[in-house]
């Protein structure tokens, strides 16, 4: 902490990055971190179908399908491209060609419903649109996307050359559009430069640990916990093994099968591993670490797992779509910080800010943590508007989360300030909810707020006004969200009240609601 400035620093060392002036893919600086020659241990491994990549055909892959795409399809420099998969082996393939070309990757979560596909559309303009045969009848009818699983795109990654004439990208070039609802209730398109997938492998790779890894990614590859894991993965070297979506047991298996020796977990899958006795029968003695983020994870369920895995390191990490990977646990003695989510990364910069008077804060004072760093994001796409909220007036990144750092510098999260809500670690914006709520003529007025479930994380909980004289029940409720959005949005629980406590300005008091639905009463 410099008390001169009032910022809190990272107390590693700083990671060299490449100038940033020097034009870079991020695809160009991961090939380059590669060793020579190529490693001999496969790149990817398919946990379901065994089928594995090694790291020379993954390279050539990437190039041939570059080539192909741009050559054949008129992909290039600034297009979006917009991606509907559940997670396979084509997945990373993918995108580190379309970096390659500066195209901007766009990746949507599978599950969500044609109407908010569209929506998504809408916000990040795709010229572009790639399906796999289970997913595309969810694309608008006008759309006509390039199949992942079809014999075209197996021909475009089996043959072909390099580019003749490679594009030039800047690192401050956008690479990627991540869909997120930030701070307040709506979902936004937030993109973000190659330069912040550079410095977020760069601090990895400085700190690798010397032993050949072999990552589990069972995180979605749409979600940027997945996205980035899966560009790791490759970057370090390391062998991943994709599981996308399978139960406890497949995962397991899997760990077993492949000798894994660390996976990425949300917090639902450690308090899974820890629950089920399941996780007994399977041989784990090649898993050392276990990275849990993507959202909070209980000091209890933290102290489960460890009672039952007492060799095994769970490592906390905390980060966002907007600000990328800002703190995580390096080491058996830092894994051992309680609540803590780890100290700040390399080359990142915090201030916490008093959320209601913006009197700028010292240690162990909790407030807003704000951030600077070279893994944030440009900006939100076409909303100058949410960027202005977004940012404050020196361009620090307002999280939206309220923390606090000790004297130590291990930094803890208290409480999220902003309207979002996790469950299992998807976002489900609120504001969302609601619109759908008041589109039923049963509903005079909604408000969506997050409800605490041990196994989920938190479950979205709606308080709904009904029009006098309506016998509209909670399962109605439910059944009429439910059948509207994606599952992971649906609404969990329903309370009727007679009005929604708003504040003089007509925003939603959601931290009164919450309380309300812990302890049946408002706090004022
Ligand atoms: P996303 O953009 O979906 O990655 O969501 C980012 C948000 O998830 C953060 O701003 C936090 O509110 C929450 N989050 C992520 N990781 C953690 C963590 N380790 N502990 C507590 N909250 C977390």
């Amino acid at each position: 902490y410099s008390p001169a400035t009032k910022t809190f620093h990272s107390l590693r060392p700083p990671v060299p990055l490449p100038p940033v002036s020097q034009p870079l893919s991020f695809t160009s600086y991961a090939i380059s971190l590669l060793p020579n020659p190529f490693p001999s241990h496969p790149a990817l491994i398919d946990g379901s179908t065994g089928v594995s990549l090694s790291y020379p055909d993954l390279v050539s892959q990437i190039h041939f399908l570059a080539s192909s795409l741009h050559s054949n399809l008129g992909i290039s420099k600034g297009h979006v491209a917009f991606i509907l998969s559940p997670s396979c082996l084509e997945i990373p393939i993918l995108y580190l060609s379309l970096l390659s070309l500066g195209a901007i990757i766009t990746p949507a979560n599978p599950a969500a419903t044609p109407s908010e596909l569209s929506r998504l559309i809408h916000l990040s303009g795709p010229a572009f649109f790639f399906a796999t045969s289970s997913t595309s009848s969810k694309l608008p009818g006008h759309v006509t996307p390039i199949l992942i699983d079809s014999p075209l795109f197996r021909s475009f990654l089996d043959s072909g050359s390099s580019l003749s004439d490679p594009i030039e990208i800047l690192q401050s070039d956008p690479a990627a559009i991540q869909f997120s609802s930030g701070t307040t209730g709506r979902i936004k398109a937030a993109a973000l430069p190659h330069r912040s997938f550079i410095a977020m492998i760069a601090g990895f790779h400085a700190l690798r640990p010397s032993d050949m890894e072999t990552t589990m990614l069972s995180a979605p590859m749409f979600h940027s916990l997945g996205f980035f894991v899966a560009l790791k993965g490759i970057a370090l070297a390391e062998t991943t093994v994709v599981v996308g979506g399978a139960p406890l047991e497949r995962i397991m298996a899997v760990a077993e099968r492949y000798n894994v020796t660390q996976m990425t977990a949300a917090p639902p899958l450690v308090v899974a591993m820890a629950q089920s006795e399941e996780t007994l029968r399977f041989d784990l003695s090649s898993l050392r670490r276990v990275f849990c983020g993507g959202a909070p994870l209980s000091l209890d369920a933290a102290e489960r797992f460890l009672a039952k895995f007492p060799l095994l390191e769970i490592s906390q990490g905390y980060g966002s779509t907007e600000a990328g990977g800002i703190s995580r646990m390096i080491g058996p003695e830092e894994c051992r910080r309680g609540r803590s989510v780890g100290r700040l990364t390399e080359n990142v910069e915090a201030k916490v800010v008093h959320h209601v008077t913006g009197k700028v804060l010292s240690v162990g004072e909790p407030g807003e943590l704000c951030l600077k760093g070279p893994a944030t994001m440009l900006g939100y796409v076409g909303d100058p508007e949410a960027n202005a909220l977004a940012f404050d007036s020196e361009g620090w990144l307002k999280t939206g989360d309220l923390c606090y750092f000790d004297e130590d510098g291990f930094l803890f999260i208290v409480d999220r300030l902003k309207e979002m809500i996790k469950y299992k670690a998807y976002q489900v914006p609120p504001a969302e909810l609601e619109h759908v709520l008041q589109s039923l003529p049963e509903i005079v007025d909604a408000a969506v707020v997050p409800y605490p479930h041990e196994e989920a994380g938190q479950i979205p909980m709606a308080f709904v006004v009904r029009q006098p004289g309506s016998n509209l029940t909670e399962l109605e409720v439910m059944e009429f969200v439910a059948k509207q959005v994606a599952p992971y949005k649906k609404i969990r629980r329903v309370a009727f009240i007679k009005s929604i406590p708003k504040s003089a300005a007509g925003k939603v008091l959601r931290r009164e609601l919450a309380s309300f639905a812990l302890c049946g009463s408002f706090s004022r």
